[in-house]
Protein backbone atom coordinates (compact mmCIF):
# COMPACT_ATOMS: atom_id res chain seq x y z
CA UNK A 1 0.00 0.00 0.00
CA UNK A 2 1.08 3.40 -0.86
CA UNK A 3 1.38 6.17 1.81
CA UNK A 4 -0.95 8.50 -0.30
CA UNK A 5 -4.18 5.79 0.81
CA UNK A 6 -3.37 6.81 4.08
CA UNK A 7 -5.12 9.81 4.45
CA UNK A 8 -1.86 12.12 4.50
CA UNK A 9 -1.31 15.64 4.23
CA UNK A 10 -0.05 16.55 0.54
CA UNK A 11 2.83 18.04 1.95
CA UNK A 12 4.06 14.72 3.99
CA UNK A 13 3.52 13.02 0.65
CA UNK A 14 5.97 15.27 -0.54
CA UNK A 15 8.85 14.63 1.89
CA UNK A 16 8.41 11.10 1.62
CA UNK A 17 8.99 11.18 -2.34
CA UNK A 18 12.01 12.78 -1.29
CA UNK A 19 13.23 10.37 0.91
CA UNK A 20 12.18 8.08 -1.73
CA UNK A 21 9.76 5.92 0.81
CA UNK A 22 6.56 5.07 -1.25
CA UNK A 23 5.51 2.18 -0.03
CA UNK A 24 4.11 2.04 3.68
CA UNK A 25 5.38 -1.15 5.87
CA UNK A 26 2.27 -3.00 7.62
CA UNK A 27 2.45 -1.08 10.98
CA UNK A 28 2.79 2.51 9.18
CA UNK A 29 -0.81 0.76 7.47
CA UNK A 30 -2.49 -0.22 10.18
CA UNK A 31 -1.43 2.70 12.48
CA UNK A 32 -1.03 5.83 10.39
CA UNK A 33 -4.98 6.22 9.88
CA UNK A 34 -5.76 5.47 13.24
CA UNK A 35 -3.67 7.64 14.79
CA UNK A 36 -4.78 10.23 12.39
CA UNK A 37 -8.28 10.00 13.31
CA UNK A 38 -7.60 10.96 17.13
CA UNK A 39 -7.94 7.56 18.07
CA UNK A 40 -5.44 6.27 21.22
CA UNK A 41 -3.23 3.39 19.85
CA UNK A 42 -1.13 0.55 21.39
CA UNK A 43 0.87 -1.03 18.74
CA UNK A 44 3.69 -3.59 18.07
CA UNK A 45 5.68 -4.78 15.25
CA UNK A 46 9.34 -6.18 15.00
CA UNK A 47 12.37 -3.95 14.85
CA UNK A 48 13.02 -2.50 11.71
CA UNK A 49 10.07 -2.43 10.60
CA UNK A 50 9.06 1.21 10.56
CA UNK A 51 7.43 2.32 13.80
CA UNK A 52 9.68 5.69 13.89
CA UNK A 53 7.29 7.02 10.60
CA UNK A 54 4.07 4.87 11.63
CA UNK A 55 3.99 7.84 14.93
CA UNK A 56 5.84 10.87 13.44
CA UNK A 57 4.17 11.07 10.87
CA UNK A 58 0.35 11.55 12.15
CA UNK A 59 2.10 13.79 14.58
CA UNK A 60 3.04 15.91 11.61
CA UNK A 61 -0.04 15.84 10.30
CA UNK A 62 -1.67 17.13 13.98
CA UNK A 63 0.61 19.96 13.52
CA UNK A 64 -0.24 20.40 10.28
CA UNK A 65 -4.14 20.25 9.94
CA UNK A 66 -4.98 20.83 14.20
CA UNK A 67 -5.53 24.13 15.93
CA UNK A 68 -3.31 24.29 18.88
CA UNK A 69 -5.08 24.44 22.70
CA UNK A 70 -2.25 26.81 23.81
CA UNK A 71 0.31 28.70 22.26
CA UNK A 72 3.23 27.78 24.66
CA UNK A 73 4.46 24.31 25.71
CA UNK A 74 5.28 21.83 23.92
CA UNK A 75 2.24 20.12 21.30
CA UNK A 76 4.00 16.77 20.79
CA UNK A 77 6.13 14.20 23.49
CA UNK A 78 8.06 11.86 22.28
CA UNK A 79 9.36 9.65 24.94
CA UNK A 80 12.41 6.20 24.31
CA UNK A 81 14.44 4.52 26.35
CA UNK A 82 18.01 5.82 25.67
CA UNK A 83 19.68 8.54 24.72
CA UNK A 84 20.63 6.72 21.13
CA UNK A 85 17.05 5.79 20.15
CA UNK A 86 16.15 9.86 20.87
CA UNK A 87 18.69 10.80 18.45
CA UNK A 88 17.93 8.61 16.00
CA UNK A 89 13.81 9.56 16.39
CA UNK A 90 14.81 13.22 16.78
CA UNK A 91 17.03 12.65 13.52
CA UNK A 92 14.13 11.65 11.42
CA UNK A 93 12.05 14.24 12.66
CA UNK A 94 14.52 16.78 11.93
CA UNK A 95 14.80 15.59 8.42
CA UNK A 96 11.00 15.24 8.01
CA UNK A 97 10.45 19.07 9.70
CA UNK A 98 12.82 20.26 7.67
CA UNK A 99 11.19 24.02 6.01
CA UNK A 100 8.42 23.50 8.45
CA UNK A 101 8.00 25.96 11.17
CA UNK A 102 7.64 23.58 13.67
CA UNK A 103 10.56 23.51 16.27
CA UNK A 104 11.82 20.50 17.76
CA UNK A 105 14.20 20.06 20.87
CA UNK A 106 16.55 16.71 21.59
CA UNK A 107 16.07 16.44 26.17
CA UNK A 108 18.37 13.44 27.37
CA UNK A 109 20.74 13.00 30.13
CA UNK A 110 24.15 13.35 29.21
CA UNK A 111 23.53 16.55 28.00
CA UNK A 112 23.98 20.30 29.80
CA UNK A 113 21.19 20.73 31.36
CA UNK A 114 20.68 24.75 31.30
CA UNK A 115 21.15 24.25 27.47
CA UNK A 116 18.18 22.27 27.58
CA UNK A 117 16.22 24.80 29.73
CA UNK A 118 16.99 27.46 27.36
CA UNK A 119 15.79 25.14 24.80
CA UNK A 120 12.39 24.54 26.30
CA UNK A 121 11.75 28.62 27.26
CA UNK A 122 11.60 28.57 23.52
CA UNK A 123 8.27 26.85 23.23
CA UNK A 124 9.58 23.81 21.29
CA UNK A 125 6.26 22.12 19.30
CA UNK A 126 8.10 18.91 19.52
CA UNK A 127 10.19 17.46 22.00
CA UNK A 128 11.91 14.00 21.94
CA UNK A 129 13.17 12.88 24.89
CA UNK A 130 14.84 9.69 27.40
CA UNK A 131 11.92 10.32 30.58
CA UNK A 132 14.10 10.68 33.71
CA UNK A 133 15.80 14.03 32.10
CA UNK A 134 12.43 15.52 30.99
CA UNK A 135 10.90 14.60 34.70
CA UNK A 136 13.77 16.35 35.84
CA UNK A 137 12.79 19.31 34.11
CA UNK A 138 9.03 19.02 34.94
CA UNK A 139 10.11 19.29 38.63
CA UNK A 140 12.68 22.18 37.43
CA UNK A 141 9.74 23.86 35.86
CA UNK A 142 11.56 24.57 32.74
CA UNK A 143 8.89 23.38 30.94
CA UNK A 144 4.57 22.47 31.40
CA UNK A 145 2.99 20.13 29.42
CA UNK A 146 -0.58 21.99 29.71
CA UNK A 147 -0.80 21.92 25.91
CA UNK A 148 0.12 18.78 25.41
CA UNK A 149 -1.71 17.18 22.17
CA UNK A 150 0.09 13.72 21.75
CA UNK A 151 2.16 11.61 24.14
CA UNK A 152 3.58 9.43 22.21
CA UNK A 153 5.72 6.23 24.11
CA UNK A 154 8.20 4.56 21.77
CA UNK A 155 9.44 1.49 23.23
CA UNK A 156 7.50 1.17 25.92
CA UNK A 157 8.45 -1.66 27.27
CA UNK A 158 12.05 -1.00 27.44
CA UNK A 159 11.32 2.11 29.37
CA UNK A 160 9.20 0.01 32.09
CA UNK A 161 12.22 -2.27 31.95
CA UNK A 162 14.72 0.17 32.80
CA UNK A 163 12.40 1.41 35.71
CA UNK A 164 11.29 4.27 34.24
CA UNK A 165 7.84 3.93 35.68
CA UNK A 166 7.68 6.73 38.26
CA UNK A 167 8.79 8.96 35.06
CA UNK A 168 6.23 7.99 33.10
CA UNK A 169 3.67 8.53 35.19
CA UNK A 170 4.93 11.74 36.51
CA UNK A 171 5.10 12.86 32.81
CA UNK A 172 1.52 11.96 31.98
CA UNK A 173 -0.06 13.38 35.14
CA UNK A 174 1.25 16.33 33.94
CA UNK A 175 -0.27 16.55 31.01
CA UNK A 176 -4.32 17.62 29.86
CA UNK A 177 -5.96 14.26 29.91
CA UNK A 178 -8.72 14.93 28.13
CA UNK A 179 -7.59 16.04 25.11
CA UNK A 180 -4.58 14.18 24.90
CA UNK A 181 -3.95 12.05 22.56
CA UNK A 182 -1.38 8.84 23.36
CA UNK A 183 0.12 6.04 20.94
CA UNK A 184 2.28 3.59 22.86
CA UNK A 185 4.45 1.24 21.04
CA UNK A 186 6.17 -2.37 22.44
CA UNK A 187 7.96 -4.99 21.07
CA UNK A 188 5.03 -6.99 23.46
CA UNK A 189 2.16 -5.88 24.43
CA UNK A 190 1.18 -8.86 26.86
CA UNK A 191 3.78 -7.83 29.31
CA UNK A 192 1.84 -7.14 32.80
CA UNK A 193 4.02 -3.71 33.17
CA UNK A 194 2.88 -2.90 29.72
CA UNK A 195 -0.66 -3.34 30.37
CA UNK A 196 -0.82 -1.80 33.57
CA UNK A 197 0.62 1.41 31.83
CA UNK A 198 -1.63 1.39 28.94
CA UNK A 199 -4.90 0.93 31.09
CA UNK A 200 -3.46 4.02 32.65
CA UNK A 201 -2.79 5.92 30.21
CA UNK A 202 -4.93 5.18 27.19
CA UNK A 203 -8.21 5.86 26.63
CA UNK A 204 -10.14 3.10 24.85
CA UNK A 205 -7.05 1.90 22.60
CA UNK A 206 -7.14 0.47 19.35
CA UNK A 207 -4.45 -2.68 19.20
CA UNK A 208 -2.59 -3.48 16.44
CA UNK A 209 -0.23 -6.32 16.88
CA UNK A 210 2.10 -7.36 13.37
CA UNK A 211 3.46 -10.35 13.09
CA UNK A 212 2.88 -12.00 16.13
CA UNK A 213 0.11 -12.35 18.21
CA UNK A 214 -1.15 -9.97 20.91
P1 LIG B 1 11.51 0.24 14.13
O1 LIG B 1 11.33 1.44 15.02
O2 LIG B 1 10.22 -0.49 13.86
O3 LIG B 1 12.59 -0.68 14.60
P2 LIG B 1 12.51 2.21 12.24
O4 LIG B 1 11.42 3.19 12.30
O5 LIG B 1 13.76 2.51 12.97
O6 LIG B 1 11.98 0.76 12.68
O7 LIG B 1 12.81 1.94 10.68
C1 LIG B 1 13.80 1.05 10.26
C2 LIG B 1 14.37 1.49 8.91
O8 LIG B 1 13.39 1.37 7.88
C3 LIG B 1 14.83 2.94 8.90
O9 LIG B 1 16.06 3.02 8.24
C4 LIG B 1 13.76 3.65 8.12
O10 LIG B 1 14.23 4.80 7.48
C5 LIG B 1 13.29 2.60 7.14
N1 LIG B 1 11.88 2.75 6.72
C6 LIG B 1 10.84 3.10 7.48
N2 LIG B 1 9.69 3.11 6.78
C7 LIG B 1 10.01 2.77 5.51
C8 LIG B 1 9.24 2.60 4.30
N3 LIG B 1 7.93 2.79 4.28
N4 LIG B 1 9.90 2.23 3.18
C9 LIG B 1 11.24 2.02 3.22
N5 LIG B 1 12.02 2.15 4.33
C10 LIG B 1 11.42 2.52 5.47
MG1 LIG C 1 12.02 2.02 16.83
Amino acid sequence: MHFKDLGLDQRLLKKLSHMAFSQATEIQQQAIPVAIAGKDLLASSKTGSGKTLAFLLPAMQRMYRGKPFTKRDPRVVILTPTRELAKQVYAQLRTLNAGTPYDSTLIVGGENFNDQVKALRNDPMFVVATPGRLADHLEHRSTHLNGLEMLIMDEADRMLDLGFAPELRQIHQAADHRRRQTLMFSATLDDPEVIDIASEMLNDPKRIAVGHAA
